[in-house]
């Protein structure tokens, strides 16, 4: 081995360098980070070529004498911190010293600075390992650092740099990630002489986000505030209807900084959970302020990532600021036609594989619903369904008295798929003519008396639906779902699930890897009211089912469930799985599309709709209801 050396200041510096300066927009980040230390109320960005021959960051901050400059650019030295103690009181952006330095490391760095009130400027440059004494210059106060020809001399980092448009997405990337947060400061982005961004100061997160993403992203937010046990929590979430294929509409920010952190993203993905696909990613902005003693920031070269005190706080309070915001909001999307849309992000951002071509899809699938709907009316002479009604003469003005129930037997109907208690006794002797149960449990109440809901089945899978404020369509399937689940999940937080034991056990062909998921998850099953035992290598008996599930789908719950348990990539905690069984399940005993439904099992679907929390959400999160405002569909008629 070669002899131990201490390495040359500029190869310290170099290396350094590599952790912090990966491309110009972390030039941009480190230098407008500065400027916001300092104090800045005004910071201007210029660019050339992708920042990789000009970076020009100025601003109006406190600025530095000229002792103060000539330290700046060496490593190591920094105003904002000199005690140990102080890792744990940090208020600034920086405090490791190490940018200017880095940045002098691989570049040729200028920095001119004047003191507000001090008549006279200076400057100081670096280039490699030289740098020029602190000489006097002219600028008016505050601080203009330039940084020209990135890179000159690590050729391996300049072959990575991509085209200036690219690196261009990127600065802007990283200005969002600041000017979100620090709304009160003004910015100024321009590339190649041109202007990309003019953010004038703001009162708040949402003007900034509208900005950068956009007024049909940014008004669809519901805003957030939470100020608990010395957490504070402000922001803004995205509706279900918002959410993204990749999670890079989320910024969390602490104490003013951009962070990424797995506890925040799990919880705002439980937050979600149920309401958006698996697949999909919330929008979410989310600022939190805590006292510095309770984080460690110096983790990371970038302080990117942090280290929490009590995590289990952070993350309880982000679950419920998100959740109590969903109770309190109708989440129901609007079928609305658009003429608004615009792209999320404009061309100087990092191209995504979302925005503009998901929100041309959903505005396709809107666009195919209110044709069909259209197409509906106009086919079909209002005939309301088999079995319904035909509402009398003052049908459908408001208040008049109208009912849905029949007042005469319609054409008999044809034997449906039906939700009825397995066996339940006091049911044993029902017969077609008594109403059918769409609620599965023997205790659960009746559908309530009182007008029922307006409501007409259309293709055997929708509900149409008069609203206060227009019309609904409801997807039958997924909000009896919803409502199923909703109940089981109530059931199952009281005690294990009411099973129904079978007089002989079934057996069910499972592969063999199969069997030992019995074992494993014995307890799961339980609560869920399934037991089973391994009966040979290839095959179990099934001899208790949920009671809520009829025979034949009992047994293909069971298969399915064995199936989702043995292809389980981690094992998750209990509550989880449970929880993503009882989706299962409430999907297998709900009403399927195409199945016809009697008015009265409607005005029971139509009645709970209300009850159920989430009620606009399906499970696995399709939205169960559309709605079209009146004030839409008479901008549709041009009668307004
Ligand atoms: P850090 O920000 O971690 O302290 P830097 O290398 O980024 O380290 O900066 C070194 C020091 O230079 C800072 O501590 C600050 O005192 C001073 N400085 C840098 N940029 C500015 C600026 N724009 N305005 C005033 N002072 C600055
Ligand atoms: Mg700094």
């Amino acid at each position: 081995m070669p002899r131990i050396r201490v390495l040359p200041d500029l190869l310290v510096n170099k290396i350094a360098a590599g952790e912090v300066i990966e491309r110009p927009a972390s030039v941009v980040k480190e230098l407008v980070e500065n400027s916001i230390d300092a104090g800045a109320r005004a910071i201007e960005i210029a660019v050339e070529q992708g920042g990789q021959k000009l970076i020009r960051v100025t601003d109006d901050g406190g600025g530095m004498d000229a002792e103060d400059l000539a330290l700046s650019v060496r490593p190591h030295a920094t105003s904002k911190i000199a005690r140990e103690e102080d890792l744990f009181a940090i208020r600034t952006m920086g405090f490791r010293g190490e940018a200017l330095a880095s940045i002098g490391a691989v570049s040729q760095l200028r920095v001119v600075s004047r003191r507000p009130g001090c008549d006279e400027a200076w400057q100081v440059a670096v280039c490699g390992d030289h740098t020029e004494p602190v000489a006097a210059a002219s600028a008016p106060p505050g601080t203009t650092v330039e940084v020209r020809e990135l890179f000159f001399n690590v050729p391996a980092r300049r072959k990575f740099l991509r085209t200036p448009q690219t690196e261009l997405g990127h600065i802007t990337e990283q200005l969002a990630r600041i000017a979100l947060v620090h709304h009160g400061v003004q910015f100024r982005l321009i590339h190649n002489g041109r202007e990309v961004h003019f953010l004038r100061p703001a009162a708040g997160m949402l003007p900034r986000i509208r900005d950068f993403f956009g007024p049909e992203l940014a008004d669809g937010l519901m805003a957030l505030a939470r100020d608990e046990r010395g957490l504070s929590i402000t922001g803004y979430a995205g509706a279900p209807a918002q959410s993204r294929s990749a999670p890079k509409w989320q910024y969390f920010f602490l104490n003013g900084r951009f962070i990424r952190d797995r506890f925040i993203a799990h919880a705002v993905r439980e937050a979600y959970r149920g309401l958006i696909e698996p697949s999909r990613h919330p929008v979410v902005f989310l600022a939190l302020e805590i006292d510095p003693a309770c984080v460690d920031v110096n983790v990371h070269p970038t302080k990117s990532e942090v280290r929490w005190r009590d995590s289990n706080l952070l993350y309880s309070q982000i679950l419920s600021v998100l959740r109590d915001r969903f109770l309190n909001s109708d989440l129901t999307p609007d079928l609305a036609p658009r003429h608004d849309l615009q792209p999320a992000l404009g061309e100087d951002t990092p191209a995504t594989a979302d925005g503009p071509a998901q929100d041309a899809a959903d505005e396709a699938r809107r666009q195919r619903i209110r044709e069909s709907i259209a197409d509906f009316f106009k086919r079909t002479p209002p005939s309301y369904g088999p079995g319904a009604a035909v509402p009398g003469p003052g049908a459908g003005l408001p208040g008049a008295a109208r009912s849905w129930t029949p007042h005469h037997s319609g054409p008999a109907l044809p034997a449906m798929p039906r939700l009825e208690p397995w066996n339940p006794p006091e049911d044993a002797n029902a017969g077609d003519s008594a109403p059918r149960r769409l609620w599965p449990s023997p205790t659960e109440a009746a559908p309530p008396s009182g007008p029922p809901p307006q409501a007409i089945q259309v293709h055997r899978t929708y509900l149409v639906a008069e609203s206060p404020e227009g019309l609904m369509i409801i997807d039958q399937h997924a909000l009896h779902e919803r409502i199923l689940y909703e109940q089981l999940s109530a059931e199952l937080a009281r005690g294990p699930l009411e099973s129904q034991r079978l007089l002989l056990p079934e057996t069910l062909q499972v592969p063999a890897d199969q069997v030992a998921v019995i074992e494993q998850y014995a307890d799961t099953l339980r609560r869920l009211g399934v037991e089973l035992s391994a009966y040979g290598p290839g095959a179990v008996a099934v001899h208790a089912v949920p009671s809520l599930l009829r025979p034949e789908r009992s047994l293909e719950f069971v298969r399915d469930l064995l199936d989702r348990l043995a292809h389980r990539a981690a094992p998750a905690s209990t509550e989880l799985l449970a929880d993503e069984l009882l989706s299962m399940m409430a999907c297998k005993a709900a009403v399927k599309a195409g199945d016809p439904l009697t008015p009265q099992e409607i005005g029971a679907l139509l009645a709970r709709r209300g009850d159920v929390e989430r009620a606009s959400n399906c499970p696995h999160g399709r939205p169960t209801s559309l709605r079209l405002s009146l004030r839409d569909l008479e901008k549709q008629f041009k009668r307004s």
